[in-house]
């Protein structure tokens, strides 16, 4: 099969690496590799940081008018609009995502531009209202330079649109790292952004491995602030590159979401939220409801419920229009969750669902909706985050049980309720530690609604108001009224 040439944007210009060094793009339908593209290492990082940094000092972008770059940003989400169902179809064909998720997610991406566009000429200063009569003072809001976004495989356009677009409405430049495992829609948020007219060397995207390609950008000196989604193992050596130079950080990292469902929930509605939550997108979410928490009293009818609405999950091809579930990103994300329910299974969870690989033409790295039964929340499966269509399900006895069982995690992401217990639920709100929490609903984002974690899910928040603060440096200005001249330092009064 002949693969599809791929090459990075660094300012405005599509190129190879320097070295010529390329890597392969692989269709998980297929475990088959469909593209190649530039390997860039530290020389080509530089180069695209260097840019980057030209572009902020540059009168083309620095001299527009915060008004102006909304216009930009408004005109790239509604080029994304036009070109959704080819975004749609190249990002399932690059990391398997069922083509009716990547259409949804693409539809609502031109919301991410537009709603931030309209933020861009809205970043306040206050004036400060001194203890000092004889001074006016004041803060601005600036841009900080050049923005280092990495990216994983999971969701690469909207996890790239809710980074670029805040650091761009602030002002800044940016120089993106998507996943190897799934760079080629990436690449094309660059070309429509040039096609907007967003100047050249705004934005750039390098290619290649993470220890390589994105270490080497985490530590360069010039990155003034990185917004990093992955795993946590791999935030720590961010977090350490971040120590070089003191870069401003995000971290978007894992989680072991809970959903926790009471006895007087709309148990139709709670399934399917158990379902979305778990096994849409192949359970690859980071916000993936994967500590399922039922309540004593309708715990067997929930769970019969919910495998057999999971036994009939369509497996298949993410491209066709009637599969609901597609294979696994990579070969190591399937060795990853069979070594995680193999684990499960030895430490005496009881395998309810699924559990294996399941036979479908074509080779790809698919893996069956899998349920464990858990008798405690101690046990790895109910801890570790698997990132695959695994869930364990433990029984609950009342309220505070429930909140016991949410609160042992060492994520903090987000958690789902099911009840009609309105007092309840913002008890509940009120006592879990995490970053998102849904009542009665799963999964469910927006452009304005932040999204982000405590404890080990990471800190920062991206989508919403604030998240187009984070990409800003607030300076604060004195200015001296007074008409006595200033006074010697060293002489107290
Ligand atoms: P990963 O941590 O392996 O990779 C993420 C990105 O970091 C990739 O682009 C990778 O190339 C890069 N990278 C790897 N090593 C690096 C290094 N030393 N320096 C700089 N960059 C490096 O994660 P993944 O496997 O791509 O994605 C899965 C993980 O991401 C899961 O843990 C998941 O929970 C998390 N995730 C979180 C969110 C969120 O919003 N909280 C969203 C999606 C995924």
């Amino acid at each position: 099969m002949t693969l599809v040439r791929l090459q990075m944007c660094i300012d405005g210009q599509w190129v190879d690496a320097l070295s010529g060094n390329v890597f392969q793009s692989l269709n998980p339908a297929l475990a088959q590799p469909w593209a190649e593209l530039p390997d860039a290492d530290e020389a080509d990082v530089d180069r695209a940081v260097q840019a980057a940094q030209r572009a902020f000092e540059s009168q083309a972008w620095k001299g527009l008018t915060a008004t102006a770059r909304g216009k930009l940003l408004r005109r790239l989400g509604d080029l994304i609009g036009e070109n959704k169902e080819r975004l749609a179809q190249l990002e399932s064909r690059d990391n398997g995502k069922l083509i009716r998720e990547t259409r949804g997610q693409v539809s609502y991406l031109p919301e991410f531009f537009h709603y931030t566009a309209g933020l861009a000429d809205k970043l306040e200063g206050s004036t400060l209202p001194l203890d000092k009569p004889d001074m006016f003072a004041y803060t601005v809001r600036e841009p900080m330079g050049v923005v280092a976004g990495i990216i994983p495989w999971n969701s690469p356009l909207y996890l790239t649109a809710i980074k670029l677009a805040p650091a761009l409405a602030a002002g800044n430049t940016v120089v993106l790292k998507p996943s190897e495992h799934a760079s080629a829609t990436v690449l094309e948020l660059a070309r429509l952004a040039l096609e907007a007219g967003i100047p050249p060397g705004v934005i750039n995207i390098v290619t290649g491995y993470g220890p390589s390609t994105g270490a080497a950008l985490t530590r360069h000196p010039l990155v003034r602030k990185i917004a990093f989604t992955g795993g946590a193992a791999t935030a720590r050596h961010v977090v350490r590159s971040s120590a070089e130079n003191f870069a401003k950080l995000s971290l978007e990292l894992g989680g072991k979401s809970a959903n926790i469902i009471f006895a007087d929930a709309d148990l139709d509605s709670a399934v399917n939220g158990a379902i979305a939550g778990i096994y849409a997108a192949s359970g690859q979410s980071c916000v993936a409801g994967s500590r399922l928490l039922v309540q004593d009293e309708i715990f067997d009818e929930f769970v019969e419920r919910l495998i057999e609405r999971a036994k009939r999950i369509r497996i298949g091809d993410p491209q066709a229009d009637e599969t609901e579930m597609g294979p696994m990103a990579t070969a190591q994300q399937l060795a990853i969750v069979e070594s995680l329910v193999a684990d499960a299974l030895a430490e005496g969870a009881r395998l309810r669902l699924g559990g294996k690989r399941p036979q479908i033409d074509g080779g790809g790295w698919y893996y069956e909706p899998t349920l464990f039964e858990c008798d405690s929340s101690s046990m790895n499966i109910m801890q570790e985050e698997v990132f695959g269509p695994v869930a364990s399900v433990m029984r609950f006895k009342d309220e505070a049980h429930a909140l016991a069982i949410a609160n042992d995690s060492s994520f903090g992401l987000a958690a789902g309720i099911w009840t009609r217990d309105l007092g309840r639920a913002h008890r509940l709100v009120r006592d879990i530690r995490c970053g998102i929490v849904w009542v009665n609903i799963y999964r469910a984002v927006s452009a304005m609604a932040p999204i982000g974690g405590f404890k080990n899910s990471g800190y920062g928040r991206e989508s919403g108001i604030d998240s187009v603060l984070d990409y800003t440096e607030l300076k604060t200005v004195w200015i001296n009224l007074s008409q006595e001249p200033m006074a010697d330092p060293f002489i107290m009064r």
